[in-house]
């Protein structure tokens, strides 16, 4: 599961992906909300995101801690209600849903909401349960995304999930009988020793079970978890390069194939059942987040909350300790819109990114852009910034060329 925004370009990777963006100051006050939940039942072992493995503590305290951050918001700029909800973690599933409840009652009462897109929702498959579903949904859930990483059951175990695949078919069965059909099942390909049979296998169990939204991400190791301590010591390796870019041509080969339409390089969908919330990050809106670690950008100000749930429990009421500003220079928010806004393979619309944000990515990387077009990776017309097939399947080369 994910924690939140990341710039970096890391092929195929889990980019962050919770977060919150909020459009222009201009048109409204309706803004992208990310929620971070920072509890998981155990850590998976390639994770580093801020999250409180074990039983889940203070939970009545961080919720209580999360609404004063709303409120912040609120007052300080003036936020009128959200266009997209999306809670995240660490995994919302695993507290106790009435905490999930309140906070979406907290929310409805205190901003508007008759913009609002999408409330999607993070899940483990352990946690799944027909009553937490079926209580989500009175809450206006309209989207729910299902973390099953890997089909075999001797990968699962490796790497630190708690369930089986047969457990997962079984939660896969209480979704569909509740009537949800916007979900989304989560993928990861590049493990340790991952072979092709094996993803081949996942992604043909997965297209069987008929989501309208798969997503695949290459293996992100984290500096700081059980695998990324590993890796230091030269005990762990990520597939190399090559076969993940066959891992990474296979699903794009077999999600086109079965009707999944390739949205961004680590999404596909069906017709309509695109991920709202993350399409907005794409494109370029500033976003919010809530809640420990949470990032977000605002008017070309990074914020980023503390990773430290006691700090941030403790510190919320009466001080500006929970979090850090960064003002960003017209190149490093360039940058980043670049790098994001190319994960969407519509591509980048430079007029409306130089509106929202008075940046013209054509004056910033002019040069850099010549040469990664003339080299194949990008395509380039008046309006609009794209990777090429070429540049989809050489993602580092693009990254490398654009610094
Ligand atoms: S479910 Fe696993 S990957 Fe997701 S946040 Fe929790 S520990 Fe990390």
């Amino acid at each position: 599961m994910m924690a939140n925004l990341t710039v970096s370009f890391q092929p195929y990777s889990k980019l962050l992906i919770k977060a919150i963006y909020w459009y222009n100051q201009s048109m409204s006050n309706y803004v992208n909300l990310y929620i971070h939940i920072p509890y998981c039942k155990v850590r998976c072992k390639y994770c580093s995101f801020y999250i409180r493995p074990g039983t889940p503590e203070r939970v009545a305290d961080y919720f209580s801690a999360m609404k004063k951050e709303l409120l912040w918001f609120k007052d300080s700029h003036e936020i009128s209600g959200f266009t997209t909800i999306y809670l995240g973690g660490g995994t919302p599933s695993f507290v106790e849903v009435k905490e999930v409840e309140d906070l979406i009652d907290f929310i409805h009462d205190n901003f508007g909401l008759s913009q609002l897109k999408e409330l999607a929702v993070e899940t483990n498959p352990e946690d799944i349960t027909k009553d937490k579903l079926s209580r989500l949904l009175k809450k206006g859930m309209t989207r729910l995304s299902i973390g099953l990483q890997a089909w075999q059951n001797s990968i699962l175990k490796d790497i630190g999930r708690q369930y089986t695949n047969e457990e997962f078919v079984e939660k896969i069965k209480i979704v569909k009988d509740l009537g949800i059909i916007n979900f989304n099942i989560d993928l990861i390909f590049g493990f340790q020793g991952h072979n092709i049979e094996e993803w081949i296998e996942s992604l043909e169990k997965v297209i069987a079970m008929n989501p309208n939204h798969i997503s695949t991400y290459s293996l992100e190791v984290g500096d700081d978890s059980t695998f990324g301590l590993m890796k230091a010591k030269g005990k762990y390796s990520e597939i190399e390069d090559e076969g993940n870019r066959q891992m990474y041509a296979k699903a794009r080969e077999m999600l086109g194939s079965s009707g999944y339409v390739q949205y961004e390089i680590s999404n596909f969908s069906k017709p309509g059942f695109q991920s709202q919330h993350n399409l907005d990050f794409w494109e370029g809106n500033d976003y919010i987040g809530i809640g420990a670690s949470a990032v977000g950008r605002l008017n070309s100000v990074r914020k980023e909350n503390v990773r430290s749930l006691e700090k941030y429990i403790r510190t919320i009421s009466d001080s500006a300790e929970w979090y850090n500003e960064i003002k960003l220079s017209s190149a490093d928010l360039a940058f980043e819109l670049l790098l994001v806004g190319l994960r969407d393979l519509k591509g980048i619309d430079v007029t409306l990114m130089n509106k929202k944000h008075g940046i013209d990515l054509y004056k910033f990387f002019e040069e850099k852009l010549k040469i990664s077009q003339k080299n194949g990776l990008l395509e380039i017309s008046e309006t609009t910034i794209k990777l090429t097939e070429k540049g989809l399947d050489l993602q580092n080369q693009v990254v490398d060329s654009l610094i």
